[in-house]
């Protein structure tokens, strides 16, 4: 037995931090959407109780500390699986980037392994039991636009964004996702309009959506990376309609709508950063048969 699932990379529109809760996490608020651009997942049944994990990538640890490992040990030891897997990561997505990979490929195995292991969860099941392995792991279970509330498990799903091309460019030094948080300085932040954010996205505004693309983030990680500010601006002068740095960063993402003027976006970049996709927005669940 087999099956297969695709795990889409995800971008923030905007991404606030209201304040640190007793328990130590940040209260967020983010929309986030997911992009063409995706991790292969393959899942094969094992007749042992074993949980096998398999990356070509040397960033992606091919053990327990894997969030595809951990959602599989989740799910098997909740629901007391006597079968095991052999999951095959074929990665795409950048790591350490921003961009969810990790939370992503943990979404997916819920939903393979649901079907692998026959466990008939439901999506906002699996969402829950998400949460457990990380706080974007809810999100990815959906795959599709949300807004993310509490630590980012609470989600309130919308509509797709109006569509667009996106590009994307992740400088080489990554960032970590937990040193950008335990640095950000909480007074005096300017905050994303979320909740226009939310509108222009139900209302299919583009423009909207552009101009209200904010990342409390950047503060952390901007100046600490001046190449991500370099990046950001690249894009704005060759024609890019708005630009953001994605969760933590580093990667930074900008929007068109004409295909011509993303391709000349992705030339002008190609000469100094070396990881530049030009992908569609995608924005709602999409199997991969
Ligand atoms: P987020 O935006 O959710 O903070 P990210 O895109 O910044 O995530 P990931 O690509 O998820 O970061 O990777 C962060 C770290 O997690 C990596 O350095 C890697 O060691 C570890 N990791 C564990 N499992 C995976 C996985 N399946 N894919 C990629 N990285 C993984």
């Amino acid at each position: 037995m087999y099956t297969i699932e695709k795990a889409p990379a995800k971008i923030n529109l905007t991404l606030d931090v209201l304040y640190k809760r007793p328990d130590q996490y940040h209260e967020v608020e983010m929309v986030m959407t997911t992009v063409d651009l995706a991790d292969r997942i393959e899942f094969f049944l094992l007749e042992e109780h074993k949980i096998e994990v398999a990356s070509e990538n040397r960033f992606v640890p091919n053990d327990e500390r894997n969030l595809a490992y951990r959602a599989a040990r989740l799910l098997k030891d909740r629901y007391d699986v006597k079968e095991g897997v052999r999951i095959k990561i074929d990665k795409q997505i950048p790591v350490a980037a921003g961009l969810a990979g990790g939370s992503s490929d943990a979404a997916a195995t819920l939903r393979g392994l649901n079907r692998l292991w026959k466990l008939n969860l439901t999506l906002d099941e699996l969402a829950d039991l998400g949460a457990e392995v990380g706080s974007d792991v809810s999100f990815c279970v959906y795959n599709s636009t949300a807004l993310a509330k509490g630590r980012g498990e609470t989600i309130i799903e919308l509509p797709p964004p109006p569509q667009c091309w996106v590009i994307l460019a992740k400088p080489v030094q990554g960032v970590s996702t937990q040193s950008v948080y335990k640095s950000l300085q909480l007074d005096d932040l300017n905050h994303p309009d979320t909740e226009g954010m939310v509108q222009a996205i139900k209302q299919s505004d583009y423009q909207g959506v552009c101009s209200r693309l904010k990342n409390v983030l950047e503060t952390v990680t901007l100046p600490k990376n001046p190449e991500v500010e370099q990046i950001k601006q690249q894009m704005l002068s060759s024609g890019a309609d708005a630009v953001l740095m994605s969760g933590s960063g580093p990667t930074v993402f900008g929007l068109v709508q004409q295909e011509s003027r993303a391709d000349r976006i992705y030339n002008s970049l190609r000469g100094f950063c070396e990881e530049v996709y030009v992908v569609r927005s995608l924005g709602c669940h999409q199997r991969l048969d």
